[in-house]
């Protein structure tokens, strides 16, 4: 059933040593990406392919709406590892409009595993309840996709592990994208926090 699969694999795995046989045998030796991406689990939003990179060059995280929950140990480990380890340079919070977990959040209100997940981002419509509530249906969708962005860029730069990144003097900006299905666009959300001085100035923490 999966045949077609393990042939486009073949085929991209002969196009990667075409133009540059060594191309494998370099990535067996070492990761050494630069940036750590944390997106939707959403199959319209694949990480590397949104901003052209190849294997080797971007750590990637996804969940359901792209969240960094303080306590979620998944996420907590990849950052971890990500910072400490590989030492990366850039974490890139990236949602996108039309988030199904964000438009889940709105709409439902039962006690599943998902809606528990997703309980985050009720607050944080919650915190902005004035604002959305002054936007059409669609706007405010949209919206709470940025605002969801936003609270996790805020949730990492409250993380320990980000805090001592940043004590020890290792170069690590935070990054607030969304992505547009529509054109395939990202839009820098202008939250980046590469210091305790811009976190102070983005979320007053
Ligand atoms: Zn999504």
């Amino acid at each position: 059933m999966l045949d077609a699969l393990i042939e486009n694999n073949r085929r991209w795995s002969h196009r990667k040593t075409e133009i540059d046989p060594q191309f494998f045998r370099r990535l067996v030796a070492q990761q050494s990406p630069e940036y750590l991406w944390i997106g939707c689990s959403d199959s319209r939003v694949p990480a590397t392919e949104i901003v052209d990179l190849d294997p080797g060059e971007m750590f990637v995280h996804r969940n359901i709406a792209n969240l960094v929950p303080p306590q979620d140990s998944s996420c907590l480990s990849v950052l971890q590892f990500a910072v400490q380890v590989l030492k990366v340079k850039h974490i890139l919070v990236v949602g996108h409009y039309g988030c199904g977990g964000v438009r889940a959040s709105l709409e439902s209100n039962g006690d599943s595993l998902i809606d528990h997940w997703l309980s985050p981002i009720r607050e944080v419509a919650h915190a902005h309840q004035h604002e959305l509530d002054a936007l059409d249906d669609h706007d405010k969708f949209d919206r709470l996709c940025e605002l969801n962005v936003k609270q996790q860029v805020r949730n990492l730069s409250v993380n320990p592990i980000v805090l001592r990144a940043w004590r020890e003097g290792q170069p690590l900006a935070l990054h607030g994208w969304v992505y547009a299905l529509n054109n395939g666009y990202v839009t820098d959300l202008g939250v980046t926090v590469t210091s305790l001085e811009d976190r102070q100035r983005h979320f007053d923490v």
